[in-house]
């Protein structure tokens, strides 16, 4: 770490003593440890607070980008704030010297888990490149009071509860009361008062801005409510204000969760809104014309969009802008992210709720509308041809044609899936401005997930190549590529790899209570959720190879543990069902002579941020089993790879490029492709691989047969009939038997250990072109045209 000025050890333990004084009155020696993780963080937000400040005048005097989102998956501060200032060796020996263990404090923060998965996870990466890259980024999103949920298995079952991870406090922000802003809806007023969140870049001055904004009420509560001893009454619009930031997509299966919803996506595009122009106009005045020079905003996916309809609506109601005028700044300012192709992830809003809660905002969407079917006119498209392009029908508002006709990016996040958007989803779109449409393939921040989260393997590289910078220039990874034929350096790497395994052995113990051999091989299984992940699938293959094992149990395969890890979406019944399926298929394999101590399945709760940094490094292989073409991405796949962990996956996403990168040979690609599925799609029967492969239809038939349990609830069968009634739409069993043939490979070729070591390495050199720094970068250059502004 060179070129920034470090704290000294004294300091750092004078800090600690005098916040633990000041904030909690106690002395070093009666702390709590979360006392010490609130000192340490304040010491540390003392230290940086002065160049935070420098940073954000710095900023303000060019050009800026804003990243718009409605999830920020943050996962814990402390360490990755140390690593980033240089700070961790110092502050890990001034705890030793107190008797503390480092360690052990950072394990008492909560994950700051304002997001649902990679799309919030891949925000987070962003921030923290921009900042190490000292770009002039802001970050926008809500401070959520209670992020998605926290997670419990009961009985196999999935249960959910809050998530109240501000229990502790939040040392990691700072309120800014002087920059409130009102936000007005038909039925009520709120304030929307900013969270100032410090993005600390790593070997850096520079500190960049989260800016998370908390929904309160104008008034505490009614006074005179209160005196006439209506005391439920009186604190009601409090409640009502408090609950817009309260979670994380709120249950929206009943209107009462759609209005809410869309409160909260008008609330933090409002105040965002408001906070860029009042910053604009205290600079340049009020002459508007300027501002595309000066601004550029990053939608990320659809949920901020309805900052396109505020943005034009402050602008011609309050700055008196000429509608065209206003226009065409709001389509040099702003750019849109899309994250899926997903149909039911397109956000389509109600006519009626809009004009319901912000009439104005439906008048503003109308007249977009206009602008854009006279456009259409005059080039000549037909009225049917129109149609498909409206963003507002007869009774909704499309949230991605929005986005699309008014950004002037538009960017899908891996190579494939912005060909599919261009080639068929979007299609007509880019027939109609094919120079909007651009590929951004995501990436992930090496310092979270490599120097972080794997030490051991960082200080390996580092070693070997005489030099840290990787840390910064990931691409420098390459020059491991010398080492794939040394014995030595390929012994050391499956050696940190089994010292990582151990490790993650000992915390699933104290989590779970389960103990897993960490001389078993780990195939793993971590992300969201979801039927086009295919949990299903990787559960279905455990299933038969049970049923093999005790067939023949002579048959040759590593003693295995396969560990998943996934939160369902609480109203996601078909995904709960799945998580019970494979707690089911955990425990008949735990209980059955035959197969104990040969192969394991775990299921980790609560999969999030700080469970993930323990479970990429602790892996051997890397589960990105999605049905082609769904997977828009993926970032999970790239913490594997930069752990130096094969990929076992579908051609999809991301996938594709991390095989191309690191070479077919190094990992296991099977499946059908998305040509294939084109071609099946219309005559697939899976009744028919049902009918003729006995494999799967031992499979599907111990889903009804009674040998496992779902308690009644209906789920197995709901699997079964999803299988084999509703037409297998994520085309499980076409890809059932291309699985098994893969993975018995894969367990073939892990009898080399040589040769496997080899794969490992080759995924970790080559995994430079996923640093979330080249995706900033690409970014920089080609939508957002900013450029470094470093403080000095
Ligand atoms: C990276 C990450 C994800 C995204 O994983 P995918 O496999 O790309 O879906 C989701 N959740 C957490 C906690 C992550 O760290």
């Amino acid at each position: 770490m060179k070129g920034v000025k470090k704290m000294d050890k004294q300091s750092i333990k004078e800090g600690v003593k005098r916040y633990l004084k000041v904030k909690h009155g106690v002395t070093l020696e009666e702390a709590k440890d979360y006392e010490i993780f609130n000192a340490i963080s304040l010491t540390i937000m003392e230290e940086i607070v002065d160049n935070w400040n420098e940073t954000s005048k710095r900023y303000n005097q060019g050009r800026m980008a804003y990243y718009l989102s409605a999830e920020y998956l943050m996962g814990r501060a402390l360490g990755n704030n140390l690593i980033n200032l240089g700070l961790y060796d110092e502050v890990k020996e001034v705890f030793n010297e107190l008797n503390l263990d480092l360690n052990k404090i950072e394990e008492v923060e909560e994950d700051a888990g304002l997001g649902n998965g990679g799309l919030g996870r891949l925000a987070a990466c962003f921030i923290e490149s921009a900042a190490t890259m000292e770009m002039p980024l802001v970050g926008y999103g809500i401070r959520y009071s209670n992020g998605l949920f926290k997670q419990n298995i009961e009985n196999g079952f999935q249960t959910e509860c809050e998530d109240n991870w501000l229990k502790y406090g939040d040392c990691w922000s700072i309120r800014k009361d002087d920059e409130v802003q009102i936000i007005t809806f038909s039925d009520m007023k709120v304030k929307a008062v900013p969270y100032d969140v410090p993005i600390i870049g790593y070997d850096t001055k520079n500190i960049n801005t989260l800016r998370l904004w908390q929904c309160e009420a104008l008034r505490e509560f009614d006074f005179n409510l209160f005196n006439n001893q209506q005391y439920i009454e009186a604190v009601s619009a409090r409640n009502k204000a408090e609950d817009i930031s309260r979670v994380l997509y709120p249950n929206d299966t009943a209107e009462a969760g759609k209005i809410l919803r869309l409160r909260q996506q008008y609330f933090f595009s409002s105040a965002s809104m408001k906070d860029i122009i009042k910053k604009y106009k205290a600079t340049y005045g009020n002459d508007f014309s300027d501002f595309a020079k000066y601004n550029v905003a990053q939608l990320n996916d659809t949920h901020p969009t309805i900052s396109i309809l505020e943005f034009m609506r402050i602008l011609v109601d309050e700055e008196k802008v000429e509608f065209n005028t206003a226009l065409d700044i709001a389509k040099k300012f702003f750019n849109y992210t899309n994250h899926t192709i997903l149909a039911e992830a397109l956000e389509k809003w109600d006519i009626r709720l809009i004009e319901r809660l912000f009439p104005r905002i439906l008048q503003i969407a109308y007249q977009i509308n206009d602008a854009l079917i006279n456009e259409l006119r005059q080039k000549g498209y037909d009225e049917g041809a129109i149609w498909n392009f409206r963003i507002v029908t007869n009774d909704q508002i499309r949230m991605a044609n929005l986005a699309i006709y008014v950004g002037s990016a538009v960017n899908g996040v891996a190579a494939l899936h912005t060909e599919i958007l261009k080639n068929k989803e979007l299609n007509n779109w880019y027939n109609l401005y094919p120079e909007k449409f651009q590929n951004k393939t995501n990436g992930i921040t090496p310092r979270r997930w490599l120097r972080l989260c794997n030490p051991e393997l960082s200080e390996f590289i580092t070693e070997l190549l005489g030099t840290e910078e990787w840390v910064k220039d990931l691409s420098i990874l390459k020059g491991l590529d010398k080492f794939k034929d040394n014995d030595e350096v390929l012994n050391n790497l499956m050696k940190i790899k089994r010292e990582k395994k151990a490790q993650l052995s000992a915390y699933i113990r104290q989590e779970e209570g389960v103990e897993v051999d960490p001389d078993s091989f780990f195939d793993i299984q971590i992300k969201r959720l979801h039927e086009y992940k295919r949990q299903l699938l990787n559960a279905l293959y455990i299933l038969d190879l049970y049923y093999r094992i005790k067939e023949n149990p002579n048959i040759e395969i590593p003693k295995t543990t396969f560990i998943f890890g996934a939160k369902a979406f609480p109203g996601y019944r078909r995904a709960k069902g799945i998580v019970k399926l494979i707690n089911e298929i955990a425990k008949l394999i735990d209980g059955d002579p035959i197969s104990v101590g040969r192969i394991k399945v775990v299921f980790v709760h609560n999969y999030r941020v700080s469970y993930a940094q323990k479970l990429f490094p602790g892996s051997d292989l890397s589960k990105q089993i999605s049905t082609a073409g769904k997977e828009a991405s993926g970032t999970g796949n790239m913490k594997f790879m930069l752990n130096a962990t094969p990929t076992f996956g579908t051609y999809d996403g991301a996938n594709i490029e991390i095989v191309n990168a690191s070479g077919e040979e190094n990992n296991y690609i099977f499946g059908l492709r998305v040509e294939d599925i084109e071609k099946l799609k219309n005559n697939y029967n899976p009744k028919e691989y049902y009918r003729n492969n006995p494999c799967i239809k031992r499979v599907i038939d111990t889903l009804i047969n009674g040998m496992l349990n779902d308690g009644g609830t209906g789920y197995f069968e709901d699997i079964y009939n999803a299988l084999l009634e509703e037409g297998d739409q994520y085309f499980l069993l076409a890809d059932f038997d291309l699985f098994k043939k893969a993975q018995d490979k894969v367990f073939e070729d892990y009898k080399d250990k040589k040769k496997w070591a080899q794969k490992c390495l080759a995924n970790l050199s080559n995994s430079g072109e996923f640093s979330s720094d080249r995706t900033i970068k690409q970014y920089c250059d080609e939508i957002w045209h900013i450029e470094p502004a470093k403080v000095q």
